[in-house]
């Protein structure tokens, strides 16, 4: 049951929906976890404290993603704390929708920016944290894991949301580009991409029966995902049972993307 004994991760975007959801099982299979927040702080405090509670390892640091600063200064905090970094789940992640035509400059960084800048910034902390210290055989066959959360809609467009769909298919070339150069460093880097999965961001989409009744039309496996489907499937990623799994995109979508 304690796949991911001993082992330290960063979960970024933990304070809500699937961050939240892969920070406590990655705990509940025995990883020291770091819930990254950006402003909601009490939230991120409450899921530390049942992490706790539960007998885990937990603790929040505040910091947003986009920001390279902050992101440094993150890292710091969490190896003064915990001592090194085994697992990063990249996961924080914003929509700002618009027609294409009517798409501010500022919108279109502003996705860039945290979903796809602020996974590049976190990636490069961990790994050169990871190159440091090397495989502790002890600990995990891999030297380190990232896991990077992208979408569905990196393989399907997605017309009113081009800065997000750009985002998630930049998130999946850089995936792969950091894994082959990392994989001779005995590190991993994959992804995870959901499908419609019951979150924050999303709740229009799913929270009448008129709108989930719309969305199910496209999952051939007939429900909408919840977080809990990303945590299992994040720890699996995490741990030696995929050892051998490198540069991967890992679909968890209920089928979504077979239409
Ligand atoms: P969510 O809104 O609950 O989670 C996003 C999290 O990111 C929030 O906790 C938010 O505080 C955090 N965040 C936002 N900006 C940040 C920043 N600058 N720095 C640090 N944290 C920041 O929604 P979610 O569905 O849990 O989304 C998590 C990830 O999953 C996102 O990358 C999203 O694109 C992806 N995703 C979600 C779905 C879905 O159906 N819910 C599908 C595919 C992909």
């Amino acid at each position: 049951p304690y796949l991911l004994k001993n082992q330290k991760a960063l979960v970024t975007g933990a304070s809500s929906g699937i961050g939240e959801a892969v920070a406590r099982h990655l705990a509940r299979a025995g990883a020291s976890v770091v819930i990254n927040y950006h402003s909601d702080a009490e939230s991120a405090r409450k899921i530390v404290a049942d992490i706790c509670n539960e007998g885990g390892q937990a603790i929040a640091i505040g910091a947003n993603v986009a920001s390279e600063d902050e992101v440094q200064a993150m890292f710091q905090e969490m190896y003064l704390q915990f001592g090194g970094i085994d697992i990063l789940v990249n996961n924080a992640g914003i929509q700002k929708d618009a027609a294409f035509i009517d798409m501010s400059l500022h919108d279109w960084n502003l996705v860039i920016g945290v979903n796809l800048t602020g996974q590049f910034l976190c990636a490069r902390e961990a790994a050169k944290e990871f190159l440091k210290r090397g495989v502790k055989p002890d600990i995990s066959s891999a030297a380190g894991k990232i896991i990077c959360i992208s979408s569905v809609h990196e393989v399907i467009p997605w017309a009113g949301h081009v800065n997000y769909a750009s985002s998630k298919g930049g998130i999946e070339m850089m995936m792969k580009s950091i894994a082959q150069e990392l994989a001779p460093h005995k590190i991993r880097v994959n992804s995870i991409a959901p499908g419609a999965i019951k979150t924050p961001i999303n709740k229009n989409a799913w929270d009448t029966p008129q709108a989930e009744a719309q969305l199910l039309k496209l999952i051939p496996q007939g429900r909408v995902g919840e977080p809990d489907d990303i945590g299992r499937a994040a720890v699996w990623l995490a741990s030696d049972d995929s050892d051998y799994v490198n540069g991967a995109t890992l679909d968890v979508d209920g089928g979504m993307t077979l239409y």
